[in-house]
């Protein structure tokens, strides 16, 4: 069974129990005896990101992993603290928002193919951040409704207002300015980008253009509509926005 590393606490002097995002038992925590000794052959194949291929032994309360070799390690990311802190965030979202269920093959593979691109560089940060809080919303439960017009059903692409407080859309002639203010007007390319991120193919959902300052309000949105839904505090989160 393969699935990257999203916790890890120290039990003790010399032990530890993981949780992984797997391919086929969802979300998935472990002990690992003795995996703190330096010693151990365990140690890089159960590290937090560490995506590793895994022989778990299933006791009475919890799963013990019996060996662990490991597969993909992010080594770039590792040596820088933005990229590093961004991946920790990620992990976060992962760990409070999948669904609690056995098939989280998707879950994985977006966060693997977002990690690839912030370890290869291949993809900006302002370009990554966005994309996957609003897919991995959109995966879990919290899927923003952008098909049209909230109130006419009018399927257009200028002049559409956003509101990230209830996740869907109002069309120009549909908009109030006053009792909707929380509604903001996006550009088409943004639109469109909201769109691709939610709806595409998971084997295009990378390959989106927005310019720098539509990818800016993207940010801003995302991250909006991801508290408003969550209302959660992510504590990752805090600390990555501490380092810029
Ligand atoms: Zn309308």
């Amino acid at each position: 069974m393969k699935g990257i590393v999203v916790k890890e606490v120290k039990v003790g002097e010399a032990d530890k129990i993981v949780h992984i995002l797997t391919d086929g038992l969802g979300l998935v925590s472990a002990s690992c005896k003795g995996a703190m000794r330096v010693r151990s052959r365990l140690v890089s194949s159960t590290s937090l990101l560490a995506y590793s291929s895994f022989s778990l032994y299933q006791g009475k309360s919890m799963y013990t992993v019996d060996d662990a070799r490991i597969e993909v390690q992010f080594w770039n990311l590792r040596q820088d603290v933005v990229k590093l802190s961004l991946a920790m965030y990620f992990l976060e979202l992962v760990r409070k928002l999948a669904p609690d269920e056995t098939d989280l093959r998707g879950h994985l593979k977006l966060v693997l193919n977002t990690l690839y691109f912030l370890d290869n560089g291949k993809r900006d940060i302002s370009y990554l951040k966005p994309l996957f809080e609003l897919r991995l919303l959109s995966m879990s439960g919290y899927m923003p409704d952008l098909v049209g017009c909230a109130r006419c059903g009018q399927f257009v692409d200028q002049g559409m207002y956003f509101s990230p407080q209830s996740g869907d859309l109002i069309c120009r002639e549909c908009h109030l300015p006053v009792d909707d203010s929380h509604y903001t007007l996006l550009g088409s390319g943004l639109l469109a980008a909201m769109r691709h991120i939610i709806y595409s193919d998971f084997s295009r959902l990378f390959n989106f253009r927005v310019d720098a300052a539509t990818l800016a309000t993207l940010e801003k949105l995302a991250e909006q509509y991801l508290i408003y839904q969550t209302d959660g505090r992510f504590k990752a989160l805090d600390f990555y926005k501490g380092l810029l």
